[in-house]
Parts: structure tokens; C-alpha cells; sequence
């Protein structure tokens, strides 16, 4: 099912909710540990547990990568924030009242531009904020078990306007956000452990007439769930109103093993959460200090970095979107350069021979034995004709296997290529006088069988002669 037969009739208008939890040591308020996947109910304390009469502090670490995720949205940062309780109940949540921001958010009316297809697209950033997520239910059989190392995490919500027009754009949204904050480094972005998560509300009308009734949708772990799910919520709610039905504000969640969305809860149930001030925090009144540290921890954004890899080292715009998509290898890609490498040549071993390798070993090209210098040796001793190509290849996979250097793994296997003219010259000879009859009929026109003569040739060396040099010197013997 495809957007076009929405589009066709209706204007889809999709929102977004965005919560990441934030690469801290510690959680939002207290000192606990911030880590994923402990013991059940070890990171905890009488704070993020909401015992009474407990003092909350803030993690300024938090705070100062919620300013600095507003500041790359191009937000207006506010100079005093605080925080307000949001009041609702919750099993998972330990006091009632999840500490969040409402009033006075780290940044509101930014903005974020991403790639769609050839167009730069972009979309409005409501606002950026700061909370603490609640803590994790397990069913277990007719048991539920609560962990609350989950409980009072910084997490960091951003929430965008209605001004994405389909499915397929917010899927592709959502991986430039995911691809941004981890240029960022102040999240991982992995939706599968839940350190990122996507709710959408969505609407459709008639064109020009605004936006429709919005339907809350929740529970897709993916972008591509994202996008399926919005895709047929799209079309449902164009069902129902081609049938000449109404469309009701709910909240709906995607079920992934049926591809449909289901009501969970109409909005005649929703809370009011009665926000007001948390009364045991003061308001946090970032200094020019904190400002300049913002500022210093702000990088080189990906659509820019795309575009400049592109026109800096003639990239086109696939490769580009392959080197830039993690901030660490567009970094490992410009230091090969640096090295004196060459960009295609780079990059048309990174996608394939490098890649192959690490998919192999499960490894990352950051964390690999080929570092950038021995990457760019590797190809300097094949660009400088101390190797072939193909010996190259089975060097990068003992740079892999043995953690050394290239020029090393090539003098301990003497794998250099012979390029002496006259030692060529005297393995030609070799080959030829134990193959006489291949040699009769090359020389009787069937160029066909030169072929045979060059393989036996390179056999002969374990494939390290100087393959220019053996056409020459083979087509001067046998002419
Ligand atoms: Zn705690």
C-alpha cells in the first residue's frame, strides 16, 4: 500500500513525538547509573524511586546535551528553564507524577531540513524538552514483574509540527533525526533496545481545508514500522471517510505481526495532567559558560557534511550517503584523504573489500585493526606498484586477522611484487619451455591460449609478478 492513493484525494499531515534517551553516566535527578541492560532493580534509590521528602538535583550533563540537540534544531534556547510534574498514574511509574517540562522548554520554534528524494525538505520543531522516563513492566505469566533502573533516565522529547506528508517522509525523517543525534553523540539511536522512540499523530482532509481529526499512533520500534503504520493508517482513515464516516481523535497502536493499527483509547478518556512547577527544583538559568559549551559541542550537521563530501571529493550522491551516514567513518574517510589516498579509490574499498571484512568480524571500521594510516599505507603500496591489487586484497585481510601493519605483513610473507624485468624474463622462460605446444599454436595465431600462458606465469610467482611487465616481456618472446 503506497501514499499515492492517499495523496490522490487527501492531504496527510503527520506529526511527531521523539523521545531519546540521553548518553548520560547518571540518571536526570540523582546519582544513580544510567546503563542499560543491569540487573533488574540495581540502579535505584530513594529519589528515582519517589520515596517523600526526597530532594532531586538536575544532571547538568543532561541539560547541557538538551540544549545542545535544541541548538542543532535550530530552536530558541530559552535562558530560564524549569521543570513542572506532569500528573497522571502509571504502574511503571514510582511517585505518580513524571518530572517534565511544559511551560518553559530548553528550545521551541526550530527547525530541521532533511533529504527526501533530490528535494531538501523542512520541518518545523515544535519544541525541545527535557523529562525522566518511567520505569519497565515485565509479564510474566499471570505475574508482573517492575524494574525500575529505567526510572528517572533523561530522556530528551522533541516534537515536531504536522509538516510531514507521508509515510515514506517520515521514515526518511525520522533516520536524518536518528543519523543527527548520534553525530551529536548524545544518543545511540537504537530503536530496537528503546534508547529512540517515534509516536506519530496523524490527520487527513480534503486539500486546503487544514488539518483533519488526529489519530495518535504508538508502538512502532522501527522507521520502517513507522512508515507502515502511518501508510495504513492513512488509508484507513480515507476508508472512513470515503464511506461517508467520521474519523474519531483516538490512540492507536501499530501491531506488527497483523501490519494494522488498533484502538487502544479514545480521547474522551485522555488525563489532564494538571502540570504545575516542581516545587523542589529552582529554575535552571543556563550562564554564558554553559552557552559557549553548547556552541563548542556543536558538529558539522549530516545533510551538510553529505553535500560538502560531495562536492569536495566529487562524491556522487549515493556514495556520499554511505561514507556520511556514521559521523566516525565520514571522519576516517577525510583522514585517508589527508594520507595522501585518493576518494574513489577509498571509498570503492571501503564499500566493498573493508565491508566485507567488517560485516565478517561483526566490527565496526572505527574500531577495527585498520586504522586510517594502515588503510592508506595499504593503498599506497598498491598505488607505488609494491604490490598488485589482488595481493592488496589478501593483505587487508591479514591487517584484519594479525593487527599489523601493511609494509610489515608484506616483507614477513614476501608478498612484494617482483618487478625486476630480467626475473620476469627467466620465469617466462620457465613456463614456456615446459608448456612447448601452447607456445607452437599462439605462435600459429590462437591468441586465445596466451591467457593460459599468463596464468601459469603468475601462478609461478603466487601472483606477485608485475602484470604489465609480463604482457610485455611475454608478447616480445613470442613474437
Ligand atoms: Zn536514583
Amino acid at each position: 500500500m503506497g501514499d499515492v492513493l492517499v495523496n490522490d484525494k487527501y492531504e496527510t499531515f503527520v506529526g511527531l513525538e521523539i523521545h531519546i534517551h540521553l548518553l548520560t553516566e547518571s540518571k536526570m535527578f540523582c546519582g544513580c547509573k544510567a546503563n542499560y541492560g543491569d540487573e533488574p532493580n540495581t540502579n535505584v534509590c530513594p529519589v528515582c524511586l519517589g520515596y517523600p521528602g526526597v530532594l532531586p538535583t538536575v544532571n547538568e550533563r543532561a541539560m547541557e546535551m538538551g540544549y545542545v540537540v535544541a541548538r542543532a534544531l535550530n530552536c530558541r534556547l530559552s535562558r530560564k528553564t524549569y521543570f513542572e510534574r506532569k500528573n497522571y498514574f502509571y504502574p511503571d511509574m514510582p511517585k505518580n507524577y513524571q518530572i517534565s517540562q511544559f511551560q518553559e522548554p530548553v528550545g521551541v520554534e526550530g527547525y530541521m531540513d532533511f533529504e527526501f528524494g533530490d528535494e531538501i525538505k523542512r520541518i518545523r520543531i515544535h519544541d525541545v524538552h527535557l523529562e525522566e522516563d518511567a520505569g519497565k513492566m515485565i509479564h510474566a505469566g499471570d505475574m508482573s514483574l517492575q524494574d525500575f533502573n529505567r526510572a528517572g533516565y533523561p530522556l530528551l522529547e522533541i516534537v515536531t509540527e504536522p509538516d510531514l506528508k507521508s509515510g515514506e517522509e517520515t521514515e526518511a525523517f525520522l533516520r536524518a533525526f536518528r543519523r543527527t543525534v548520534r553525530y551529536l553523540g548524545v544518543c545511540d539511536g537504537n530503536m530496537d533496545e528503546g534508547s529512540m522512540k517515534c509516536d506519530a499523530n496523524i490527520s487527513i482532509n480534503l486539500p486546503g481545508a487544514g488539518l483533519g481529526t488526529k489519530v495518535e499512533l504508538k508502538n512502532m520500534n522501527s522507521p520502517r514500522f513507522v512508515r507502515r503504520g502511518l501508510q495504513y493508517e492513512a488509508q484507513r482513515q480515507a476508508s472512513v471517510l470515503d464511506e461517508g464516516g467520521k474519523l474519531i481523535q483516538e490512540t492507536r497502536l501499530w501491531n506488527e505481526n497483523r501490519d494494522i493499527t488498533e484502538s487502544m483509547r479514545t480521547k474522551e478518556m485522555a488525563n489532564d495532567y494538571r502540570y504545575f512547577p516542581e516545587p523542589d527544583m529552582p529554575p535552571f538559568c543556563p550562564d554564558d559558560a554553559f552557552m559557549a559549551a553548547v556552541e563548542e559541542a556543536q558538529v558539522e550537521l549530516p545533510l551538510t557534511r553529505k553535500h560538502k563530501l560531495m562536492r569536495k571529493y566529487s562524491l556522487s550522491s549515493e556514495q556520499a550517503e554511505f561514507i556520511h551516514d556514521e559521523k566516525g567513518n565520514a571522519d576516517y574517510f577525510e583522514r585517508v584523504l589527508a594520507l595522501g589516498a585518493e576518494a574513489q579509490s577509498v571509498y570503492t574499498w571501503l564499500s566493498s573489500d573493508v565491508q566485507k571484512e567488517l560485516n565478517l568480524l561483526n566490527m565496526t571500521l572505527t574500531r577495527s585493526p585498520l586504522s586510517a594510516e594502515r588503510f592508506a599505507e595499504l593503498l599506497r603500496l598498491m598505488e607505488e606498484g609494491q604490490i598488485s591489487g589482488k595481493i592488496a586484497k589478501q593483505v587487508l585481510i591479514d591487517v584484519f586477522e594479525e593487527n599489523e601493519d601493511p609494509s610489515r605483513i608484506v616483507e614477513k610473507k614476501g608478498l612484494s611484487q617482483i618487478s625486476d624485468p630480467a626475473a620476469i624474463a627467466r620465469i617466462i622462460d620457465k613456463v614456456l619451455g615446459e608448456n612447448e605446444q601452447v607456445v607452437q599454436a599462439v605462435r600459429e595465431g590462437e591468441q586465445k591460449q596466451k591467457g593460459f600462458l599468463v596464468g601459469q606465469i603468475m601462478k609461478e610467482t603466487g601472483g606477485r609478478a608485475a602484470p604489465a611487465l609480463v604482457q610485455k616481456i611475454l608478447s616480445e618472446k613470442l613474437s
